[in-house]
């Protein structure tokens, strides 16, 4: 193990273009469950799988109804209450090795937030955000603050629209089956094109398309791929990733950045 983090802080300092790519296994130990690891959701519950995947049909079928269903649905939601959570040692150390200046960009599968909390600057999230909307038509942001959802609710004006384009607004968080908005979809494909180092924490990799990304990457020669996750993953098996160091990423990421300070002061 020892070796191994010793190997990707030199390879992380040879690097001329780092970017790291993220899942949900990076905030479980900051108390949000992932889906598919041990304790996930989806290990636990297989139902609110199914469920997940209807989501999106059930909003553009009604999108009145849906807003009205999710709140008055009882909280905290499917991942409890993501507001409270905090960034944990993992966060903390992909943000540092930004301010080293090695990693040029986080690309983020993530909902929750905990990047930005943790101080990262050049975000990419893939899957978007919980504590955003996002105008489904035109793909306008907007913050938590900007729609009053319980008047709209109580005036029976719901689904909220844009006010630019008038199309209908959703959470920013990309649900099963709805296309990666376009900006960030494009942006990760550029990273993942010119990276020289890709390191990819806590994700199980099986989500398309954000799983493609390696891939892209290992078009070229030249490009390292590091996998820092609890358990093996299609990348490893498949020799995607050059290696893999197993464990936790609250635990491996912050001995990493050690070692890359280390050697940046010799
Ligand atoms: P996943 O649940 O499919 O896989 C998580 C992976 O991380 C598993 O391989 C697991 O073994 C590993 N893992 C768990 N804890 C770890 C730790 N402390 N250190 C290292 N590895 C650890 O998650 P995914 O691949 O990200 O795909 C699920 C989708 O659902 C993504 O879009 C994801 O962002 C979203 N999701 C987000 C959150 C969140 O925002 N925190 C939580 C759950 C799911």
């Amino acid at each position: 193990m020892e070796r191994l983090v010793a190997r990707a802080a030199k390879d992380l300092v040879d690097s001329k273009y780092a970017i790291a790519l993220t899942g949900a296994g990076i905030s479980t130990e900051s108390g949000i469950p992932d889906f598919r690891g041990p304790s996930g959701v989806w290990t636990k519950d297989p139902e609110a799988e199914r469920r997940a995947y209807q989501s999106y049909d059930r909003l553009l079928e009604d999108p009145k109804g849906w807003w009205e269903e999710v709140l008055t649905s009882p909280r905290p939601g499917l991942l409890g209450d993501l507001e409270s959570r905090l960034p944990n040692p993992g966060h903390c150390a992909l943000a540092e090795l930004e301010e080293l200046g090695i990693l040029k960009c986080v690309i983020a599968q993530n909902v929750d937030g905990l990047h930005e909390k943790a101080g990262t600057k050049r975000l990419l999230e893939y899957h978007g955000s919980f504590n955003k909307f996002r105008c489904v038509s035109c793909g306008s942001r907007f913050s938590q603050d900007a729609f009053d959802l319980e008047k709209l609710l109580r005036e029976g004006q719901l689904p909220p629209r844009c006010p630019k384009c008038q199309g209908m607004v959703k959470s920013d968080a990309v649900f099963f089956g709805e296309p990666i908005p376009k900006d960030v979809a494009y942006q990760s494909q550029e990273e993942a094109s010119k990276c020289d180092l890709m390191l990819i924490c806590g994700t199980s990799a099986v989500v398309y398309p954000f799983a493609y990304l390696p891939r892209i990457a290992r078009e070229r020669i030249g490009v390292t791929i590091i996998e820092v996750n609890a358990e093996p993953t299609p990348l490893t098996r498949e020799e995607i990733s050059d290696y893999l160091i197993q464990g936790k990423t609250g635990e491996l990421l912050p001995r990493i950045v050690e070692e890359v300070k280390r050697i940046k002061s010799i």
